[in-house]
């Protein structure tokens, strides 16, 4: 017999909602996942079986859109409007189930504590390779009933299922006291001391009944939460203050048995060679980059930040400030000096109604733009969503927004930072107004920021983006073409154009894999007519091989190819802007790419101008406004493959080609064999001048000198 709810739309339709693995599968397709695959592998435990039907009825509830890959084979999934404006109500209510999930003795349900564990304080660094399952048998749960509960763990992620999924249990925890399970995940007593009590029993693999404790962080983290709180009442006081994102590889908890007192004063996480995780901490987005630090220090706020820095300083130890780590040039790391990781520092405050944001400096591009996306915002940052939001704004900032609302940099209100002495400063338009100007465009030159606040404009949450792609052989005429078109384009219209072989990447149909191609990569901010229209021309040009231009969320479009750059890979690179892309230099750009080896290298070369040329070229430490383009050549190489000379050279090569034509260069992409001169040249004479002048006030000893460096004038020199 049918039941009402199969009759009504209304209760179908709240029963898929309501399915507890709905909101998984739509954070995964806001989070980018596209694929059916990839859907699934954000997903564990749930069957293909399942996700199918789970993703016919979201089609049906107008919740997702399925097309046909361009190649015919499979399909691709996106959210539609709705799905985009189901996901803030689902953001609301994770916020207050968040809340609601602050555990306390007295509000001790053992479920929330496994939740609350499962969710937040899960060291996925200690969880086991293979797959586990472990069963919780809860004697007395709510009414008195028992109740049962399992964890999966799978590929180093966790999750709790309400039935069993389908695999033989490993181990069983019995807890019959629950406020024995909650005191110990908030750090109480010990799990020794719980186990004693008889409160709670672990049955089954002795090596996982031993492990299992280590897999909570709770108990570390809460004891300490209360410290800080003791002492730090309100660290960030807004009403939007929201933690972002799924704790990410970096802000893991290190090994507890690293010493976070060997630094005075210092209350965050310490690594030294030997250290469990030491090995993971060190490594940086670019594998080709192999350092080893004698402390890496991974900081929760600015008091740890001075800490570490007094610990180095006292120490004449060397130091290296990490915010994202995806620096090509590795100067996130040094050799037997102290890391001063920010990557704990997540915390970030959107406040939609003034439309500006505060964000910690341990930030990823990704995180902040799920943040802010929220809300129907963004501001300019870059293109590949693992990119830390730190070092990138240093520098300058350039991405899809820019030449609508400017540089990342032009979009920065005010930073906190602490100085070489250990003060710790607001720079401003009023305070420190000279440090202000140094550090938008200056590098990490002048101090350690620990937080930026940034301006935010409404974008999207839908644009319409994507690359089309033609044969290398029509590069000449495309690019030719594609000058006009950039030239001529409105200030909501953002280009780049990559030259390369296409990568054998999923989102490619495989005929297309390993052919050297010319790509042109357009989005439009506006609304979909005018930018149907805005971009039409250059998408009907001669005959692309493929064109993948659509409405997508923003969040899409900033990660759309980051599967093409991932960490660990060995990366070297040049770049140079110039001005409209004359014949010679497209003649230039098109002969040295189609002398590409690998199917990894690229070139890439981003379209500048509109808001960014706005700004006034002494307003900021940001030079060479007036560039047209910046050209990014990318020699890469898998870490097993002896290739690294080859494709070197391949990129010094090009970059020779390109240096008569050269205007400038963004120090961002600078790598680590570009000394003072090449920094000297990035900015012009009169800006290094006055970042020289800066920097002899706020860093006369040249602390931090792990980046392209600027130095102090020595005590008897006249800065010229
Ligand atoms: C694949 C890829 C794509 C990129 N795309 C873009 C793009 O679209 N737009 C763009 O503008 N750039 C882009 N970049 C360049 C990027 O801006 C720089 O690599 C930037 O340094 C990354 O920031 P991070 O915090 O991850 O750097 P890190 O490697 O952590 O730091 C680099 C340097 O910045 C300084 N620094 C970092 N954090 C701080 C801090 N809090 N206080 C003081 N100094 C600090 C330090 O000197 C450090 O050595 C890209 C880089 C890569 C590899």
């Amino acid at each position: 017999m049918k039941g009402y709810g199969q009759f009504c739309p209304v209760a179908r339709a709240s029963e898929v909602l309501a399915e507890r693995w709905t909101p998984i599968i739509v954070r995964n397709l806001l989070l980018g996942c596209t694929t059916f695959n990839d859907i699934a592998s954000g997903a564990p435990g749930l069957s293909r079986a399942l996700l199918t039907k789970r993703l016919r009825e979201l089609q049906r509830a107008g919740v997702i859109e399925i097309s046909p890959k361009p190649d015919g084979h499979g399909s691709v999934y996106e959210l539609t409007m709705s799905g985009r404006e189901l996901w803030g109500v689902l953001a609301a209510m994770s916020g207050w189930a968040q809340k609601w999930m602050e555990v306390t003795p007295e509000r001790s349900d053992p479920d929330v504590v496994l939740w609350s564990w499962c969710h937040s304080f899960l060291r996925h660094d200690r969880l086991p390779d293979a797959r586990v399952l472990a069963r919780f048998e809860f004697g007395a749960g709510r009414k008195g009933r028992p109740v049962r509960a399992w964890l999966l763990v799978e590929q180093k992620n966790g999750e709790i299922c309400a039935r069993n999924p389908g695999f033989d249990e490993d181990i069983v925890v019995t807890i019959e006291d629950p406020q024995a399970f909650a005191r110990w995940h908030l750090g109480l007593v010990g799990w020794e001391e719980a186990l004693g009590s008889g409160g709670i029993r672990v049955d089954g693999r002795r090596d996982l009944a031993r492990a299992l404790p280590t897999w909570n962080a709770g108990p570390q983290s809460h004891a300490r939460m209360r410290r800080e709180h003791a002492r730090v009442p309100n660290r960030m006081p807004s009403p939007h203050l929201e933690a972002v994102g799924a704790p990410s590889r970096r802000a893991l908890e290190p090994s507890p048995s690293s010493g976070g007192g060997s630094i005075p004063g210092f209350d965050g996480w310490v690594l030294t060679l030997g250290d469990a995780g030491y090995e993971e901490a060190r490594a940086i987005w670019n594998g080709a980059v192999d350092r080893r630090p004698a402390f890496i220090a991974g900081c929760r706020g600015p008091r740890d930040v001075a800490a570490a820095l007094r610990f180095a300083r006292e120490g004449d130890l060397p130091v290296a400030v990490r915010g994202g780590g995806h620096g090509v040039a590795g100067t996130s790391v040094c050799d037997d000096g102290v890391v001063i990781d920010l990557s704990p520092m997540k915390a970030i405050a959107v406040d939609p109604d003034a439309r500006t944001a505060r964000a910690g400096a341990g930030l990823l591009w990704g995180e902040l733009d799920a943040a802010t996306q929220v809300f129907g915002l963004a501001t300019t940052g870059g293109t590949a969503s693992e990119t830390g939001i730190a070092g990138l704004t240093l520098g300058g900032g350039i991405g899809w927004l820019m030449r609508r609302h400017g540089l990342t940099i032009d979009n920065l209100l005010s930073a906190d930072v602490v100085l070489a002495d250990g003060r710790t400063v607001i720079a401003d338009e009023n305070e420190n107004a000279d440090l202000f100007w140094a550090i938008r465009g200056g590098g990490g030159n002048f101090g350690i920021v620990t937080s930026f606040t940034y301006r935010l404009h409404p974008v999207g949450p839908e644009v319409l983006a994507g690359p089309v792609i033609w044969a290398l052989e029509d590069a000449p005429e495309v690019m030719r073409f594609y000058r006009e078109f950039a030239d001529d384009s409105p200030r909501e219209v953002n280009t780049g154009v990559a030259l390369r072989k296409a990568p054998p990447l999923p989102f490619l149909p495989v005929e297309l894999h390993e052919r050297p191609v010319c790509i042109v990569m357009m989005a439009h901010l506006g609304d979909g007519e005018q930018a149907e229209r805005a971009l039409a021309p250059m998408r009907r040009f001669g005959k692309p091989l493929l064109d993948m231009v659509a409405p997508r969320s923003y969040i899409g479009l900033q990660s759309m190819f980051d599967a093409g750059v991932p960490s660990g890979w060995h990366y070297y690179w040049k770049s140079a802007e110039v001005g409209s892309l004359e014949d010679p230099i497209v003649d230039t750009i098109v002969e040295h790419s189609s002398r590409v080896a690998s199917p990894w290298s690229y070139t890439v070369i981003f379209q500048l101008g509109g808001a960014v040329a706005d700004v006034d070229e002494s307003a900021t430490a940001y030079s060479n406004r007036a560039a047209a383009h910046t050209v990014n050549i990318n020699g890469v190489w898998l870490p097993h493959q002896p290739v690294g000379d080859l494709e070197t050279d391949w990129t010094r090569a090009f970059f020779v080609g390109l240096e008569p034509h050269q205007t400038g260069a963004y120090v961002n992409f600078l790598d680590r064999d570009e000394q003072e001169d090449r920094v000297r040249a990035a900015y012009g004479d009169d800006t290094y001048r006055r970042l020289r002048t800066i920097k002899g006030l706020y860093d006369p000893d040249n602390v931090f000198r792990s980046n392209h460096n600027i130095r102090p004038p020595d005590r008897s020199e006249a800065v010229g």
